[in-house]
């Protein structure tokens, strides 16, 4: 017989994890709710308590309908193993509070997701975990935090919201170097954009709630690689209790059937509206990497193999007024905090990421007052660029 080629990312989107699950003839794979799993036989319910039989015994540790969610992702992202959480947030947390220890050292980006710096600056201190927060934008800068020693690197790329691309071979290869595990934030590219551990990462995380679910209707977190790590991973979560729900994973894996088209397609809709943006007169600046005009666009065109939906820009009109002012005018955008969905999403930073922040604050990281972030949908592109000139041929 021949050989089976390896299915791409379409294929696998719709097909990858999913075999064994099925049961009674049933095409799509099952939601378990049942908390427990029962056994007459206790020597069989032992070994599998030890882990030396497969199977499930309590829902806060395992679900058969979860475990698809986690093997398709495995299949995506081609990683060893994966574990979930109930959100992108709790398995970020179970990630930096399962691996780390009091003493240790990690280096990171100062423009990570805003729940993760809070990790940093808040919550890791009291555990006596040092964080250095390097510029997103100074590569050499971070290597050198890397090299005085590190034990974890923590990377996110494109970054939220001014979409700022970080060299994923490069601060790996340093990551490694130091002996450092290291951890990558994949959520904005996806990984039909991106393959964080291709490129040398140890482990690829994502909020699920965003492009991976897609329809802005469950909220999940996944992370992915070396077997070691996922098991330590997952031991902490399944203490803390952070466990993805299996209805969650349902709606997940049924976004996921349509990964590879919706990416596809945001890919090409943020390329033409940052486009049509570059060239408006009422626009100040454009953040999206597929532009020449993008700092990492260089990089971005050899770590991805799309540069993702999301993007986000400034206007003339430097004020809250005028974004708030556009945003009232657009018919295709829900005005909202989350991303990733088929629908447009816009929305401030100031209401969104960086909620937590003051207006100085969000001015010293380099955001500017009206910066409007994009989240691209899969609508007509042509809807969207003439809804976007509508809205601002609204501003004096
Ligand atoms: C939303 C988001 C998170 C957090 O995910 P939740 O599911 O909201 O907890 C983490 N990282 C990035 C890049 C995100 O956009």
């Amino acid at each position: 017989m021949k050989q089976r080629p390896t299915p791409g990312m379409g294929t696998s989107s719709v097909w990858a994890g999913e075999e064994k699950s099925l049961i009674q003839n049933a095409t799509q794979v099952p939601v378990v709710h049942s908390v427990s799993f029962g056994y007459k036989d206790v020597d069989q319910w032992l070994d599998v308590a030890l882990g030396k039989q497969k199977g499930h015994i309590y829902g806060r540790n395992t679900n058969p309908t979860v475990e698809v969610f986690e093997n398709k992702i495995c299949r995506l992202e081609k990683g060893q193993a994966a574990t979930s959480a109930s959100t992108g947030m709790g398995i970020i947390s179970s990630i930096l509070f399962g691996l780390l220890k009091p003493g240790q050292r990690v280096v990171s980006v100062k423009d990570t997701y805003g729940g993760t710096n809070k990790i940093f600056t808040e919550f890791l201190p009291r555990i006596h975990v040092e964080t250095v927060l390097c510029d997103t934008t100074d590569h050499e800068a971070i290597e050198t935090e890397i090299e005085k020693g590190c034990d974890l690197v923590y990377l996110e790329t494109p970054t939220n919201p001014t979409i700022k691309i970080l060299d994923l071979a490069r601060l790996a290869r340093a990551g490694k170097k130091a002996g450092g595990v290291v951890v990558v934030d994949n959520t904005f590219a996806t990984p039909i954009n991106q393959s964080p551990l291709a490129l040398g990462a140890d482990l690829v995380l994502h909020s699920a709630t965003k492009f991976l679910g897609g329809h802005a209707d469950a909220l999940g977190g996944v992370v992915c690689g070396r077997e070691d790590l996922v098991k330590q991973v997952y031991h902490y979560r399944e203490i803390n209790g952070a466990t993805l729900d299996p209805m969650s994973a349902y709606l997940l894996l049924r976004g996921m059937k349509t990964l590879a088209l919706r990416i596809e397609r945001q890919n090409q809709n943020a390329l033409q509206i940052a486009r049509f943006l570059e060239s408006h007169p009422k626009i100040e600046k454009v953040f999206y990497p597929g532009l020449s005009s993008h700092p990492g666009h260089e990089i971005a065109k050899k770590q991805m193999k799309g540069f993702g939906g999301m993007l986000s820009f400034t206007l003339k009109q430097d004020s809250f007024k005028a974004v708030g002012q556009v945003l009232a005018h657009l018919t295709y955008a829900h005005c909202a905090a989350n991303l990733g969905s088929v629908e447009t999403i816009a929305g401030p930073p100031a209401t969104t990421s960086h909620v937590e922040c003051t207006r100085e604050e969000r001015k010293a990281m380099g955001i500017p007052e009206s910066l409007i972030r994009y989240s691209t949908g899969i609508e007509d592109v042509e809807d969207l660029i003439g809804d976007l000139d509508l809205a601002l041929s609204t501003l004096g």
